[in-house]
């Protein structure tokens, strides 16, 4: 019999496990007997949540003993799966890039030929250096990898940065990103319909989440001759809302606009006129 219950595997404990629960709690979903089991179900959507390591949830959502996952990029690629990337989430951003010590010289990878690489994502490295048509010895090192080159375990490293204090702290520097990761929505590739139906709902509410996140509600007055040129700054979601003050003269403008550019927006706003603005967070976006 087919079950109507989507499964969603989230890592357990880590960086991403508050963050994807955070997630599914802005999109409504209520997980109120929340207490480190592996399995628990949603209190209003037909959703199971599997906790479970983040390495595991690429292979467990290709076989389908979980039918989508919250999962980084990386790890994604260092599993070598084909799985399909249904929405970045915006969080869980980092890159990952080579480091040496850093009195070393470097000009180009190509001072990488020879070398040893230590890491614990070798087929991302692999891939990178055959791309680039690099001999170098890669080492998998299953953690702390930044003090390899200090024991002279390796003369590089390749790893996770997310600001850099980590490798600063162990005397490296960063010479090269090789990609950029952030964590993703994956889905089996071969879901029921009932279960496509539940994702879309899900992939719904997660949208409209995500894109209020990345969008402000802006409120100014502005003196009606500055309002041509204040609303050709502001497109909104459909156009701006624009309203008389009691005082003759002037309007009060209301609208959307996103969070790419937002100071620089402002700025021109308030050179083109407006004042009292007002910016305000939005909750969700249905467009
Ligand atoms: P698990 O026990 O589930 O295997 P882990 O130790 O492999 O956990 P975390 O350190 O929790 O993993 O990181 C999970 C993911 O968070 C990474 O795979 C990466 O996608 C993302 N991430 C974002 N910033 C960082 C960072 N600074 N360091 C490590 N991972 C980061
Ligand atoms: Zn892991």
């Amino acid at each position: 019999m087919e079950t109507n219950i989507l499964r969603l595997a989230i890592q357990k404990k880590g960086r991403l496990a508050d963050n994807s629960l955070e997630l599914l709690k802005s999109a409504g979903i209520r997980i109120d007997n929340y207490s480190q089991q592996l399995l628990i179900k949603a209190n209003n959507f037909d959703l199971e949540l599997l906790f479970i390591r983040d390495d595991d949830i690429p292979e467990y959502v290709q076989d389908g003993i979980a039918d989508i996952g919250i999962v980084g990029e990386n790890v994604i690629l260092e599993s070598g799966k084909q799985l399909k990337t249904i929405e970045k989430l915006g969080f869980g951003k980092c890159r990952m890039s080579i480091a040496i010590p850093k009195m070393d010289s470097f000009n180009s990878i190509k001072d990488l030929v020879g070398k040893n690489i230590a890491t614990t994502y070798p087929k991302i490295l692999n891939n990178y250096l055959s791309a680039n048509n690099i001999n170098a010895k890669v080492h998998y090192i299953s953690g702390s990898v930044e003090i390899t080159p200090n024991i002279n375990l390796a003369d590089a490293i390749f790893d996770i940065v997310s600001t850099g204090s980590t490798l600063i702290s162990n005397g490296l520097k960063e010479v090269e990103t090789v990609l950029k990761s952030e964590a993703v929505l994956i889905s089996n590739n071969n879901l029921s319909e009932s279960k496509k139906l539940l994702l879309e709902q899900i992939l719904f509410r997660i949208r409209a989440v995500n894109q209020a996140k990345n969008n402000k509600y802006i409120l100014l007055n502005a003196p009606n001759e500055s309002l041509q040129k204040i609303t050709e700054m502001l497109p909104g979601v459909k156009s701006p809302t624009i309203m008389p003050l009691a005082i003759e003269g002037w309007s009060s403008v209301h609208t959307v606009i996103s969070e790419d550019d937002f100071w620089n927006k402002i700025e021109n706003l308030k050179n083109a006129g407006a004042q009292g603005i007002l910016v305000l967070p939005i909750e969700k976006i249905i467009v």
